[in-house]
């Protein structure tokens, strides 16, 4: 991501959340023009109280953002800590007290904890540094993702960026600026222009975010511009102030989406046109009422074409706000297909639509035709999730005796009828699951990043403590792409096959064998899940020959399954091992090749007998068409082989369509195709009844 000149950010873990960051700090090295937009709650935090009289303004150099604590209704007390820890920043660059911008979020009502944040600031300074994402990572609280973006914009001739990073989630309402966001920029503007600026791009963005109709006591945008662009500052209205607020709004508009899409409890984003209204204000206050009414987001949760709540939104708000609009001459779509017209509803294959809304992007469209003002709000829909995350928030909040606080997220935690629920229906599963074989293929994001791995791990120890017998086989492309590529060596792929000469196979199997493999045997066996590490060589468990592709290409030491060794297999389910098996397999004459993964879970799927073969990949499941098809949820053999020679299957898909079809011709019963990127999708899929990704069958 392209950063400003002059600005340095870094996160650290002050202690105010239990084990993750917390604490973030945006620093110019210049003075800088500083503007500030903050919540219309009355109940404002002491950060809040503390900075909105001090900005617009120009000459300030740092702002201190913190998670996990709001700092809000923590009487004078809250104020004091502001100064304690302006003095503390100051302190420790060098610069003045007056040149410092603070914000908070996160728990309402607790003392913050000063002392901790004055003792992080040292390490913090010294981690400073030109990427945003550390910073990005601490001011999270709820939100599932850092959030950030950046533009550029040619002003006088000068190239300038512009970067935010910002935060969302909960208590996350349009009547004012949003949650956090902190943005920076190089561009030369007076605190005045640059006020107005983003005044108006809030207005458009962020301000037309909800995610709950909730109006914290935190909300907080700050804008700093330090001027190094070297274009002719802006003092006021101008082309140059348009451009600068064209390229501001699109980037705020960005983090406003991903506000939406990441909301609390969120599984799809909303994106509410409303055209054709008397007014600016009626476009906005309909499109902002349609994205926050509960009924329209529950039954967005559920993939329910029930546009009736939206038109009635519509006229709801004409009433009480006595906007000139007449409901009846709308024209509503969603997802593209309309609904409603005319006056009258209008014919339209439900069950199609249904299927599209399962999307993780809803389109609600209403065209009046009252006037020429137009609207945009983006919102989410409501799910189980936002009620979970919220029921119980403060009770699981530990005060801590150092001042932190830690969160105790046990189930028992939950409330009753919750719990019931959840147990009753897992146990179910649990249950009928038992002493059965389950093959993984783990690929994609959940081989990458951290927090999925630990989930990933996490769930394959449970699989096999409730008696399911695990066996997981796993890829790593992108790791074999990254060392050959250190190594000076490009990789070339045919069909998504890698073509593996005799000086990369050494490096294939290194990564594989070597690295992957051991870093997840570990990853479980912390866990103390009995898992084993073994290549396709060991016990020559994948027999193995020369694959040849179908245009005659040599690809090289890339080879089939022939054979799998299941009675070598069993010795380890048996003995309650979970194997865990990279893709290498033996040539008669002795040599490794390599293949692909999603081939070989197939293959030992069909020779253990499992009962459920899993991949968990990049995208939701199968879709209807790579990249934002609609998710194809269930789906049955002669069905996916009809996909794939239609050509809506393609890349690495076609590759698991081809294992899928053998699997299930090799008898097994059930094939899920997950979303990786999630955490716990695995145990999400197998012990709850509403699957989350596509299960294949064969009929
Ligand atoms: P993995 O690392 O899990 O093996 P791949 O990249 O090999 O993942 O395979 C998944 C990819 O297949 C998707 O990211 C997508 O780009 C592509 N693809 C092509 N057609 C489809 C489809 N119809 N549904 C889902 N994914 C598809
Ligand atoms: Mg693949």
């Amino acid at each position: 991501m392209k950063i400003p000149k002059g600005f340095r950010f870094g996160g650290v873990a002050a202690g105010l959340k239990p084990v993750r960051r917390d604490l973030a700090l945006v620093v110019s090295d210049h003075p800088a023009a500083a503007a500030g937009v903050f919540t219309q709650n009355r109940a404002a935090a002491a950060p809040v109280q503390d900075a909105r009289t001090r900005v617009p303004a120009e000459g300030m150099r740092a702002i201190l953002a913190n998670s996990g604590n709001a700092n809000a209704l923590t009487g004078p007390a809250g104020l004091d800590d502001v100064t304690v820890i302006r003095s503390a920043v100051a302190d420790a660059l060098g610069i003045q007290k007056r040149a410092v911008l603070t914000a908070s979020t996160g728990v309402i009502g607790a003392r913050l904890p000063a002392m901790k944040i004055v003792t992080a600031l040292p390490g913090l300074v010294e981690q400073l540094g030109d990427h945003p994402d550390l910073a990005a990572e601490a001011i999270m609280t709820t939100d599932t993702r850092p959030k950030m973006a950046a533009r550029e914009v040619v002003l006088g001739g000068k190239t300038a960026v512009i970067s935010a990073i910002c935060k969302g989630s909960g208590m996350l309402a349009p009547q004012l600026a949003t949650t956090l966001c902190l943005v920076v920029t190089d561009a030369a503007v007076s605190p005045a222009a640059l006020q107005e600026a983003l005044a108006r791009a809030v207005r458009k963005t962020l301000n037309m975010v909800t995610v709950d109709g909730e109006t914290s006591t935190n909300d907080t945008v700050y804008l700093l511009a330090n001027g190094l662009a070297g274009n002719p500052r802006i003092h006021e209205a101008g082309a140059d102030l348009d451009r600068f607020e064209t390229a501001l709004a699109d980037l705020l508009g960005e983090m406003a989406r991903a506000m939406a899409a990441d909301g609390e409890g969120a599984t799809k984003m909303v994106e509410v046109v409303v055209s054709g209204a008397p007014g600016e204000e009626a476009a906005r206050d309909c499109a902002r009422s349609i994205a926050s009414s509960p009924l329209v987001k529950a039954a967005l949760f559920g993939a329910d074409p029930n546009w009736g709540r939206i038109l009635s939104t519509v006229g709801a708000r004409a009433g009480v706000r006595g906007w000139a609009i007449d409901p009846f001459k709308a024209r509503v779509a969603l997802q593209g297909v309309t609904v409603f017209a005319g006056g009258v509803p209008v014919e339209f294959d439900r069950e199609a639509l249904r299927c599209r809304m399962r999307e993780s992007r809803i389109d609600v469209n209403v065209a009046l035709a009252d006037g020429e003002a137009l609207a945009i709000a983006w919102g989410c829909d409501l799910s189980y999730d936002y009620v979970k995350i919220n029921a119980d928030y403060t009770s699981l909040i530990v005060q801590r005796e150092d001042g932190g606080v830690a969160k105790d997220d046990r189930v028992a935690n939950y409330s009753p009828a919750f719990k019931r629920a959840l147990l009753v229906e897992a146990l179910k599963y649990i249950a009928a699951f038992s002493g059965q074989v389950a093959v993984i293929k783990y690929g994609g994001a959940a081989m990458v990043k951290e927090s999925l791995k630990e989930a990933f791990a996490e769930d394959v120890t449970l699989l096999k403590r409730v008696g399911l017998k695990p066996v997981v086989v796993h890829g790593g492309a992108p790791e074999i792409t990254k060392t050959l590529e250190k190594l000076g060596e490009r990789s070339e792929f045919v069909d998504g096959l890698r073509i593996t000469d005799a000086q990369s196979l050494p490096v294939v199997e290194m990564v594989l064998t070597g690295k992957v493999n051991q870093e997840l045997v570990a990853l479980l066996n912390v866990r103390n899940a009995g898992a084993v590490g073994l290549s396709g060589k060991d016990g020559k468990l994948l027999r193995a020959r020369k694959a040849v592709h179908e245009s005659g290409r040599d690809l090289g030491h890339v080879g089939e399954v022939v054979e799998v060794n299941r009675e070598f297999l069993k010795m380890f389910l048996d003995g309650g091992y979970v194997p865990v098996i990279s893709p290498i397999g033996l040539s008669d004459g002795g040599a490794g090749l390599s293949i692909n993964a999603d081939e070989v879970a197939a293959a030992i799927a069909v020779a253990t007998g499992a009962s459920k073969l899993i991949y968990l990949t990049d995208v939701a499941g199968i879709l209807e068409s790579s990249p934002d098809g609609a998710l194809v949820r269930q789906l049955t053999a002669p069905d996916l082989a009809r996909r794939v020679e239609a050509g809506a299957i393609t890349g690495g898909m076609k590759w698991k369509a081809h294992s899928i079809l053998t699997a299930l011709r090799g008898g097994v019963p059930r094939v899920h195709v997950l979303d990786g990127r999630q955490p716990h999708t695995v145990i999400a899929e197998l012990f709850t009844d509403r699957g989350v990704g596509s299960l294949i069958t064969s009929e």
